[in-house]
């Protein structure tokens, strides 16, 4: 059974009026990605149409090599903490959980919050908090430095990688190489950032955008709402989501945002260095910034040999191009992000299926 073909069938008859268009569309939301496997999204749409995966998963396009660096700090003795998502990505230097099981402090922490909380509640260690993700965690990150500096807490510190994801949409379109007729832009991010973010690169390479909410009532109508544009020819940004997304976003928490960060040039897994599409702790603030504290950087390293994640986050593969997928690779020994993350494109095409098997409606 089509999962959700009976709940949505009026949507997806309205889609079978696009049955002529040919057309890729991406989503750069890991919670997207998960929800369009879960509700069987790809099978639901005209045989012409594509769905995706773009960067939209934190874990996944975290470079390599601050992963290594996370293990170094763990090796050497400082508290490590992170996302749970985080412990299992292999590097060169191992994963963060195999770092744990040869002695090392690594915690798994639900929020910045309680990584700083450790460190209050345990001042004869060194805690750092290793944080990855896009616009909508960085607020709370900056809420933990903010309090972290203010209450002179010491012995805590953090190791960033933190990103915003207009700039990887922009060099997907302007490379060409996913050839990306349309975006579903995430819903979490945008809350923040709001659509406006997105109307630059829409409106420049003409790339139909919406932002979408995120139950398959809500992915179906944000895919007829880009088919729609791409039919009158019109490259808008749109809104799906509109009880959440404002055009101009949240901005008491974009202000938060660069309250305690700087904008800089950052490594993509998959896209390589994108220019200010990173951002990293203040210079006045580096005692609390892990790389200035410990004197150490993060240095550039290659994927697991045979992973294609670079690939698939970049949109020039699918999880079953790659070799490796779902026979050397699967959730219980990934080689690659994509099949470590709850919100990875692998782990979701491995738990629910892909899209090579096709409905036609
Ligand atoms: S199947 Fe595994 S090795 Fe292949 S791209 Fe996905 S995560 Fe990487």
């Amino acid at each position: 059974m089509v999962r959700g073909d009976g709940l949505y069938s009026g949507l997806i008859g309205d889609l079978k009026r696009y049955s002529y268009i040919k057309a890729t569309i991406m989503e750069v939301c890991g919670t997207h990605t998960m929800a369009i496997s879960r509700y069987g999204i790809r099978s639901l749409l005209p045989e012409g149409v594509r769905l995706i995966s773009g960067p939209g998963c934190p874990v996944c396009v975290t470079e390599p090599g601050a992963i290594s660096t996370a293990v170094q700090l763990a090796e050497s003795g400082v508290t490590l903490v992170t996302f749970g998502d985080m412990m299992r990505v292999p590097s060169a230097r191992g994963s963060l959980y195999q770092a744990r099981a040869k002695g090392a402090d690594v915690r798994i922490a639900y929020s910045p919050l309680d990584a700083l909380n450790i460190a209050v509640n345990n001042k004869d260690i060194s805690v750092c908090f290793f944080a990855v993700g896009f616009e909508t965690t960085i607020p709370g990150i900056s809420f933990t430095l903010k309090r972290a500096i203010e209450e002179g807490i010491d012995n805590f510190s953090m190791l960033t990688s933190l990103r915003t994801i207009p700039p990887a949409m922009e060099v997907i379109v302007k490379t060409g190489e996913a050839g990306v007729d349309g975006f579903i832009a995430p819903g979490h991010v945008s809350t923040i950032i709001g659509s406006e973010a997105y109307r630059d690169i829409a409106e420049k390479y003409g790339v139909p955008t919406v932002v979408s909410g995120f139950s398959a009532g809500d992915i179906l109508t944000t895919v007829s709402m880009i088919l729609d544009m791409i039919e009158s020819n019109e490259s808008e940004v749109r809104i799906q989501y509109e009880h959440v997304v404002k055009p101009e976003g949240n901005i008491k928490a974009m202000k938060m945002m660069y309250e305690y960060f700087n904008i800089y040039d950052i490594a993509w897994r998959g896209l390589g260095i994108i220019e200010k599409s990173g951002l990293k702790i203040k210079e006045e603030y580096s005692a609390i910034d892990a790389l200035c504290r410990y004197d150490i950087e993060i240095e550039e390293e290659d994927e697991p040999e045979g992973c294609l994640c670079g690939d698939v986050l970049a949109g020039r593969a699918i999880p079953p191009d790659c070799s490796l997928f779902g026979g050397l690779c699967t959730p219980s020994k990934p080689v690659g992000p994509c099949m470590v993350s709850s919100e990875g494109s692998c782990a979701a095409y491995y738990k629910y299926g892909g899209d090579r098997v096709r409905y036609t409606i």
